[in-house]
């Protein structure tokens, strides 16, 4: 990079995005991608990715071609660099055959900065031609995993990006993704012919969202609790395993007076799309969905990831979680846990297809789940040490900041176990404490269990806590759910110990009505904001936002919103010095923010 480049890369991102400094090894990758050089980029959901390629394209002479494979949001990409005053468009099958031509000629005719072009447009012999004919700053591949055939993003079309360095070779190329591990990285490195590139790796971690994980009691409730407690009116993402639990869940919280819609796969992609769409461009909406609503989404202030059902491993629950809190406010994920999610997931398993190495596998993955669900210590050291990472105890987890009871249970655990043998190892947990507490049930005296010793036995303990005692029974492998009946439990290798005195069981305390209530927090996450004018800034923007059909994000962000409302600058040079305000949009909204502080 030319002495001078460094200085003009921050005047950049002082200008055109508003941004005082570089994040992380922003710096470093736009120095070495802006000198030429090929890079792989690894970083989180909301690490602040794309200015490691929306930067050297500035910097650079020529067109920066991104390769997206996200049609749906192109557009709004596009939109929000426009925005910035920088010169965006795209290519992909939404466009009419006129408005390609104008864009194509715009690229010619070198009048673009960024250009954002569909994998399987790319490599098509006419766009080929195109490119040849016109001057490249650079190849910017988004999401890379999509190579990797292992993955579940997987698109063939990126497998045809490795031509890119074989027609193009001193066009420099960056290829980013937020997918972790060793070995997607090296597939990326492979498929795409990055062995030169130099490689950015930054933490995996996200400081801003809040991981909790709360006991299963009516998980629904205990839901709308949380989201009328800590983020009324805010946008989140609720997860069901199955369609017709989005549907019924969805359809419960509007009759709660909340804005949720349902999305998944069954639904016809119209009524699907029209979701999609509420839920990036309105403030506020509860997306309730299974995992089919995934990459799609680009939307910075989703506040808050909730799973009313567990993942089916921690790969799956990270990449989830991560959609929260992409603009690097408070965000929370959120999830309840019980017993019958433990069973349904072991029963899909083993009567799921693959061979027995697929569902070893599938079980190893199921337990360092469950490992984390249990875990008396801070999620947040769990989950970064799953993906190779060391970390000290967090402060911002469930665990770290009302640190779980834990317990002696090894009277409660025989009892427990006795009472599966003795019942012949094919009830289910509730009839299991049914006995266990003495309750005369019509099924548990139709069976004789009230003539068993363990009738009763067990009556001094509430039925939260046999609950917990048996949810952490099959998660700590001493039970497992019988695949053939209903949830019934049967004892496991393990058990034999426990029965017979040998092994101390040390469990979790369950905490009922407790709930782990959030600490107070602004919910901004800045200090000293005004909660009336950051509402009323709100309303502004969802106005300019419908005026020029754009997601609220792409006028401001929440962050830079807030930011206004704890600074009430009262002039335009001051409001520039706001992050988020750069040069182009202080010029478009600045009179119409000054005049609304000022009434303020
Ligand atoms: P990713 O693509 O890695 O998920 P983005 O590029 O969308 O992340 O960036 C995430 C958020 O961080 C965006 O809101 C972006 O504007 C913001 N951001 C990125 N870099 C910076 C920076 N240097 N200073 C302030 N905010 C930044
Ligand atoms: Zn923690």
């Amino acid at each position: 990079m030319n002495p001078g480049t460094e200085d003009r890369a921050l005047g950049l991102l002082n200008t055109v995005f508003g941004f005082p400094a570089f994040r992380g090894a922003q710096a470093e990758i736009v120095r070495h991608v802006a000198g030429g050089g090929d890079a792989l980029v690894l970083m989180p959901t909301g690490g602040g990715k794309s200015l490691c390629y929306q930067l050297p394209a500035l910097l650079r002479p020529g067109t920066a071609v991104v390769v997206s494979p996200l049609i749906a949001l192109m557009q709004d990409q596009v939109a929000a660099l426009r925005q910035l005053g920088v010169r965006a468009a795209f290519l992909n099958s939404t466009l009419e055959g006129r408005e390609a031509n104008a864009v194509e000629r715009a690229l010619r005719e070198g009048e673009l900065d960024l250009l954002y072009v569909a994998p399987e447009r790319l490599t098509m012999p006419r766009m080929l031609e195109l490119l040849e004919e016109s001057q490249l700053a650079l190849f910017a591949i988004d999401e890379a995993h999509c190579v990797s055939q292992w993955g579940h993003d997987f698109r063939p079309e990126y497998l045809q990006l490795s031509l890119l360095h074989e027609r193009f070779p001193a066009v420099p190329r960056i290829a980013l993704t937020a997918t972790a591990d060793p070995q997607t990285r090296a597939e990326i490195i492979r498929r795409l012919a990055l062995d030169d590139a130099r490689v950015f790796i930054s933490s995996f971690d996200r400081p801003n969202i809040r991981y909790a994980i709360v006991d299963k009691q009516d998980a629904r409730a205990q839901l709308l609790a949380f989201v009328r407690e800590a983020h009324p009116g805010e946008a989140g993402i609720v997860y069901c395993l199955s369609r017709k639990k989005v549907d019924e869940t969805a359809a419960w919280l509007a009759g709660q007076g909340l804005r949720a819609l349902p999305y998944h796969a069954g639904m016809d992609s119209s009524a699907r799309g029209a979701n999609q769409e509420r839920f990036q461009r309105e403030d506020g909406v509860v997306m309730v969905a299974t995992i089919a609503f995934g990459m799609g989404i680009d939307k910075p202030d989703v506040r808050f990831v909730a799973h009313l059902d567990l993942p089916k491993s921690i790969e799956g629950y990270y990449q989830e979680t991560g959609r929260a809190g992409r603009d690097g406010l408070p965000a929370d994920a959120w999830m309840s846990y019980g017993l019958a999610d433990v069973v349904q997931l072991r029963r899909m398993i083993e009567q799921g297809e693959g061979g027995e190495d697929f569902r070893r596998v599938s079980f190893a993955k199921l337990d360092a789940l469950l490992g984390l669900c249990e875990t008396a210590g801070c999620r947040r050291v769990r989950l970064l040490g799953y993906f190779g990472e060391a970390s000290e105890p967090c402060g911002n987890c469930d665990t770290c900041l009302d640190p779980p009871q834990t317990w002696d249970a090894t009277e409660a655990a025989r009892k427990a176990l006795s009472c599966i043998y003795r019942t012949g190892q094919r009830f289910g947990a509730v009839h299991l404490m049914d006995v266990l507490r003495g309750k005369a049930t019509d099924r548990v005296t139709q069976w004789n269990h009230d003539q068993l010793n363990v009738f009763g036995a067990g009556a001094d303990l509430d039925e939260a806590t046999w609950r917990s005692v048996f949810r952490q029974l099959v998660a700590l492998g001493y039970a497992s759910p019988d695949h053939d009946a209903y949830g019934g439990l049967r004892l496991t290798e393990a058990a034999r110990a426990v029965l017979k005195g040998e092994e101390r069981v040390e469990m979790r305390r369950a905490a009922p009505g407790k709930g782990r209530k959030p600490k107070a927090r602004a919910p901004s996450g800045i200090p000293g904001g005004d909660e009336a004018l950051l509402a009323r800034l709100k309303a502004w923007r969802s106005g300019e936002a419908r005026a020029q059909s754009v997601p609220p994000y792409v006028v401001f962000h929440d962050r830079t919103l807030a930011e206004i409302a704890a600074a009430r600058p009262g002039s335009l040079d001051a409001l520039g010095g706001i992050p988020g305000i750069g040069a182009k949009k202080l010029e478009r909204y600045g009179p119409a923010l000054l005049d609304l502080l000022r009434g303020a």
